[in-house]
């Protein structure tokens, strides 16, 4: 039976900050500890329900910020660059599900802990076919084009109820309770580590509940951008693409991963 963990960074528990998550800045390194830490009581807890095959995909920036020596020896580490539409190296349809965690609500969730939508800079919000989409939705399309129902979330409390209504069936646990975009209560590290195991047996004994996610073509892509001349700079650049608005561009694909693609360009 095998898994697929992908990791984010912003749902951890005990981050808050943007000075916890980037490589230089103060308090990076003691994130990286808490982030191999909770990745390795999910590890743990896979094995312990069963896992013969767990496949961990550090997701968050550059993709190198797990402490490689620590993770847990059941772990099989999926790294290097790949394009964001396509980035979970090994992935195919022998899953049994995925995991997410450490994840974060959609750019432009009120009262959420560092929310946004892959890029801080440049995307105020994604729509595909009329609805807001954020990373979970997306990581969930990516993992269901193989079959593969993603079973558990974790992160803030408004992240485990984006995942619930975007993907219907899903485990969740929460890591903090957020009350804005720097501001939360948060359960402390040692307490997540010691619950977090039990969510994922529990997701993992009830799997059959939990469906691939997808949505129908054909495609579009609704891009807010943060900036006009973000979207000036793509409105001409090929066909399928129109001008959603001053800062908003629509793209049109009948392929998911090809419209992907073309939106993370
Ligand atoms: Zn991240």
């Amino acid at each position: 039976m095998k898994f697929y963990v992908s990791v984010d960074m912003e749902g951890i528990a005990g981050i808050l900050f943007k000075e916890q998550i980037y490589r230089n800045e103060t308090f990076y390194e003691e994130s990286r500890r808490l982030l191999t830490d909770e990745v390795n009581a999910v590890v743990e807890a896979l094995v312990q329900a069963g896992a013969t095959e767990i496949v961990v995909k550090d997701a968050h920036a550059s993709g190198f910020n797990l402490l490689y020596g620590s993770l847990h020896p059941a772990a099989t580490l999926a790294a290097g660059a790949l394009p964001l539409a396509n980035r979970f190296a090994g992935l195919d349809e022998t899953f049994a599900g995925a995991l997410l965690i450490g994840y974060h609500a959609m750019a432009g969730t009120r009262g959420a802990i560092l929310e946004h939508t892959f890029s801080y800079a440049d995307i105020l919000e994604l729509a595909l076919n009329g609805e807001p989409i954020g990373e979970i939705g997306i990581d969930a399309l990516l993992f269901g084009r193989f079959g593969v129902p993603v079973l558990f979330v974790s992160g803030d409390d408004k992240t485990c109820a984006e995942a619930q209504r975007q993907l219907g069936t899903v485990f969740t646990y929460e890591t903090k309770q957020a009350t804005g975009r720097h501001s939360g209560l948060l359960k402390a590290p040692r307490r997540v580590l010691a619950e977090i195991g039990e969510s994922v047996k529990e997701a993992v004994g009830r799997r059959s509940e939990c469906k691939p996610y997808a949505i129908p073509g054909p495609y579009e892509m609704r891009i807010e951008y943060t900036s006009t001349n973000l979207a000036d700079a793509r409105e001409l650049e090929s066909d399928g693409v129109r001008r959603a608005g001053g800062r908003a561009l629509a793209l049109r694909d009948d392929d998911l991963l090809r419209l992907l693609a073309r939106t993370f360009k």
